[in-house]
């Protein structure tokens, strides 16, 4: 539903609110914000709020910095939290140029751009599902989080209800009350890690939806006394946190994924789309995994994909096609982890699976049976390529492929690159405690 003006001026009235805070994304993902006095809320709805776009990672320089704040009436909504000192009223905004023109280095703007390129195609919705996983984390005395998980539960444990539990559902009835359609929510494998599933929507509003879901879940941990992260493997040896994207394709008619004739029940668009993700999966994953440490999680026996494989009848691959068909059929993406950002992921997962159409691209065979019992040479024949191991040979994958690039435009590539390779460096430049343990006495 989008907003009107006359419909915000009563709604600020009625609630009383106090405070606006107009929120938009930047390069890595971080929800930034600025806060106004609710005596701004004309300027606001006018288009009128300017801020300095050189303060924000990956924007712009000093000398273009005058930013224009658009906001986007169908997220407006009045904070849950936080009301101590009245009311606060949240908006995600689009980020404009002092021309009037959209800015490219904003991720929700450039979705929009691939999303326009998936109408051009005959599509009129990307629809997502994602799965967040994080985990809660005890904090100190001085409220910094600590290695210290609060249970010792298990995936769907049922056992006396403890914070974690509670402080989980607190994040479903605050989800619910921002008009979040929460399907599921539940403990996962490891301890101290839960995931809350809600319901699909189209790109756009997914991709706001998982940033307003951090948001959420940091809060409400943190009136618990946890600290709420999102790092993909915050501790070795027990399963990392994904962020898995059920996805399809709609036109007018429905479901573009669905066909009952095929064997599976899947369409021949449904086909070309998932050889074109995982044609691109190697590139989209610097995306999609974006910081070093998404690359610990990538790795066998914790119930993360490693290889470039679908199947429809095994959990573990790259691509499951879950048992839903009609309406229902989709798609899901396993490798993505929740440090991606968002905006950016779903923009390169189109793009790879719409070049996959163009190109009609055929996937490889299924692959049903476990990957990780295959001797290489078996992998080789069966055309299973691998996902990158770090986040150096992801960016070396990005490098060369012009569809992904194309997907991120001039502006976000050439930021995110350069970052990207700045943040290895230094992580390769650091010697671990893992390296002093091992050599330190040997050598
Ligand atoms: N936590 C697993 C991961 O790293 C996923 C578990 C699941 O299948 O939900 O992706
Ligand atoms: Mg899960
Ligand atoms: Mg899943």
């Amino acid at each position: 539903h989008v907003y009107t003006d006359a419909e915000v001026h009563a709604l600020v009235e009625q609630e009383n609110v106090r405070f606006l805070r107009l929120m938009f994304t930047d390069l890595f993902g971080s929800m930034k914000s600025v806060d106004l006095p609710i005596s701004q809320l004309d300027k606001l709805l006018a288009n009128r709020v300017m801020f300095d776009g050189s303060s924000i990672d990956g924007f712009v320089r000093i000398e273009e910095s005058d930013m224009y704040l658009h906001p986007e009436m169908s997220t407006w909504m009045i904070s849950p939290w936080g009301a101590e000192h009245g009311k606060v009223a949240q908006v995600i905004c689009s980020v404009y140029k002092t021309d009037g023109e959209p800015f490219m280095g904003d991720p929700r703007n450039n979705l929009k751009r691939v999303l326009k390129q998936m109408e051009e195609a005959g599509f009129t919705a990307f629809n997502i599902g994602p799965e967040p996983e994080f985990f809660l984390f005890e904090t100190d005395e001085k409220g910094e989080p600590t290695l210290q998980v609060n249970d010792q539960e298990n995936y769907f444990d049922l056992s006396p209800a403890d914070r974690g539990e509670d402080c989980r559902r607190d994040i479903v009835l605050a989800l619910e009350k921002l008009g979040f359609d929460v399907e599921a929510a539940h403990h996962e494998v490891a301890p101290g890690q839960h995931e809350v599933d809600f319901k699909y929507s189209d790109a756009l509003e997914a991709a706001d939806n998982i940033q307003i879901f951090k948001l959420v879940v940091k809060n409400i941990a943190k009136q618990y006394g946890f600290h709420a992260t999102f790092m993909p493997k915050p501790l070795s040896g027990i399963n990392g946190s994904g962020m898995h994207m059920n996805m399809s394709l709609f036109n007018q008619d429905g479901n573009t994924f669905y066909d009952e004739n095929d064997a599976l029940q899947l369409s021949q668009t449904a086909y070309h789309f998932l050889a074109g993700v995982m044609d691109h999966a190697r590139s989209v994953t610097a995306i999609s995994n974006p910081i070093v440490n998404s690359y610990k999680r990538l790795v066998p026996g914790y119930e993360a994909p490693v290889y470039v494989a679908w199947s429809a009848h095994n959990r573990s691959p790259m691509v499951r096609v879950p048992s839903e068909r009609g309406m229902g059929t989709r798609l899901e993406l396993r490798s993505v982890d929740p440090a991606a950002n968002p905006y950016l992921a779903i923009a390169t997962i189109l793009a790879a699976g719409l070049d996959g159409l163009k190109r009609e691209l055929t996937p490889a065979p299924s692959v049903d049976e476990n990957i990780y019992h295959m001797t290489e040479e078996e992998r080789i024949k069966r055309e299973i390529k691998t996902l990158p191991d770090t986040l150096h040979n992801a960016l070396k994958s990005l490098a060369t492929d012009e569809v992904i690039k194309e997907a991120l435009g001039d502006h976000l590539y050439k930021n995110f690159m350069e970052a990207k390779t700045v943040e290895y460096d230094s992580y390769r430049q650091a010697v671990s405690r893992w390296e002093q343990n091992r050599y330190m006495s040997n050598y």
